[in-house]
């Protein structure tokens, strides 16, 4: 059995930020698939969203009360930014705060090549169990065991399954007594109930919306599609979501009342919205499209719902579309100056294996990268 002084379960973000930060260990990072960041590859549409010019803890949900507001402080956006201008990557920023890389996330995942070259890979590789054996942990893999004094726990979280997530850490984690808080699909699709099966007539549109759901509100695009509502306002509502209504306004900024004073024009027409919208949204509320100053006031009052439509939605299109994965190995059984278990010596969790689940515009990343960074530093 060859033995290492740390091993990594995983070759993703956390992984990879680890291990950059890891220079003198004798160390193994063993991933599933053949090559290294496969998330970070397809992230961001393909090029990356790494982080964003405001990051705190009330961008993430953990069902922990222990803050993680010291691990974002400790490599902070600005450290992430200056971490990679120091090694040639560049990403620009958008209007909206996102930091995106300029071409492809390639950019991001050759750095990563390159500065983790003194670390050994086992790649194509499966891993079955971690144990224990007199204070040594055995890491068993579909290429063999292999020893080592510490084990990292970067397998990331359960969406996407086709590039290699499994529940292999969580699995882990609870063999050696940690609580797994229940894991569910978020930054991903809402699924409808028969009273808004009118929303798939829409399939295809587009609109700018505001969605509150609990105490948070988000301003954004929605996208109808067939399986139900998708877009970034509603990936970002799905992480705050638990069953239960969520509300629309589909003519946010805009005030209904005073748009229809006075005016002649068929409700159709006058909507600033789409004319498919504006027709299934009427039939909705069972309304004519008739002229603006020919409704009643109580019709008035029900077009009013535009601003402040409340359903619930029926689920979510599940782990094969959601960006991140809620909850994960409880931070309340962690060191959080170091991410290593309370209950067993060298054995760490870092990123999205975590009961952290970031926002969507680059959180997930940059909690990815902070939980390393911080692992990393407590070993050094
Ligand atoms: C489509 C999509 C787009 C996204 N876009 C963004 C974005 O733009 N910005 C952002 O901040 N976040 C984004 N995310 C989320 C972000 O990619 C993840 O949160 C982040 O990669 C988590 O890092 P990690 O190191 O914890 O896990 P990962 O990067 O997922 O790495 C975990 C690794 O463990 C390996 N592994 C798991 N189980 C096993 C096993 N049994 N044996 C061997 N290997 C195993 C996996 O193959 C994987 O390579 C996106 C996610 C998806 C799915």
């Amino acid at each position: 059995m060859k033995r290492y002084n740390t091993i990594i379960l995983g070759a993703g973000a956390s992984a990879l930020m680890f291990a950059t930060h890891q220079r003198h260990h004798n160390m193994l990072m063993i991933d599933t698939n053949l090559s290294v960041g496969a998330k970070i590859k397809i992230s961001g549409g393909g090029r990356c969203n790494v982080t964003n010019r405001s990051v705190s803890s009330s961008n993430f949900v953990s069902s922990s009360s222990r803050s993680i507001e010291p691990i974002l402080e400790r490599f902070t956006q600005l450290d992430l930014l200056e971490f990679l201008n120091s090694n040639g990557v560049y990403p620009k920023i958008r209007t909206d705060g996102q930091y995106f890389c300029t071409k492809s996330s390639e950019e991001i995942i050759n750095m990563f090549k390159k500065l983790t070259s003194h670390v050994d890979l086992s790649l194509g590789t499966k891993i079955l169990e971690v144990e224990k054996i007199d204070g040594e942990f055995v890491v068993t893999t579909t290429g063999g065991k292999f020893g080592a004094k510490r084990v990292v726990v970067a397998t990331g979280g359960l969406s996407y399954t086709k590039i290699g997530a499994s529940d292999i850490g969580l699995q882990i984690a609870a063999k050696f007594g940690h609580t797994i808080v229940v894991t569910k699909p978020a930054l991903v699709g809402l699924t409808l109930q028969p009273p808004q099966f009118w929303f798939k007539e829409l399939s295809g549109i587009s609109m700018r919306v505001a969605l509150k759901v609990k105490e948070k509100s988000f301003e954004g695009d929605l996208l109808f599609a067939h399986k139900g509502i998708t877009g970034p306002v509603v990936l970002n509502g799905s992480l705050y979501w638990e069953r239960g209504e969520i509300v629309l306004d589909f003519l946010p900024k805009l005030n209904i009342v005073k748009m229809l004073k006075g005016s002649k024009k068929q409700l159709s027409t006058l909507l600033p919205v789409s004319k498919r919208f504006a027709k299934e949204f009427l039939k909705s509320i069972d309304l004519d499209d008739k002229s603006a100053n020919r409704l009643s006031s109580s019709e008035i009052e029900r077009l009013k719902l535009i601003h402040n439509y409340s359903f619930a939605p029926s689920g979510t299109f599940g782990y094969t579309k959601a960006e991140t994965t809620k909850g994960g190995v409880s931070l309340d059984e962690l060191d959080l100056d170091s991410m290593q278990s309370l209950f067993v010596d060298g054995l760490y969790f870092i990123g999205e294996v975590t009961d952290v689940a970031g926002e969507l515009g680059g959180y997930n990343l940059q909690w990815a990268f902070s939980s390393a960074y911080l692992c990393a530093k407590s070993m050094a």
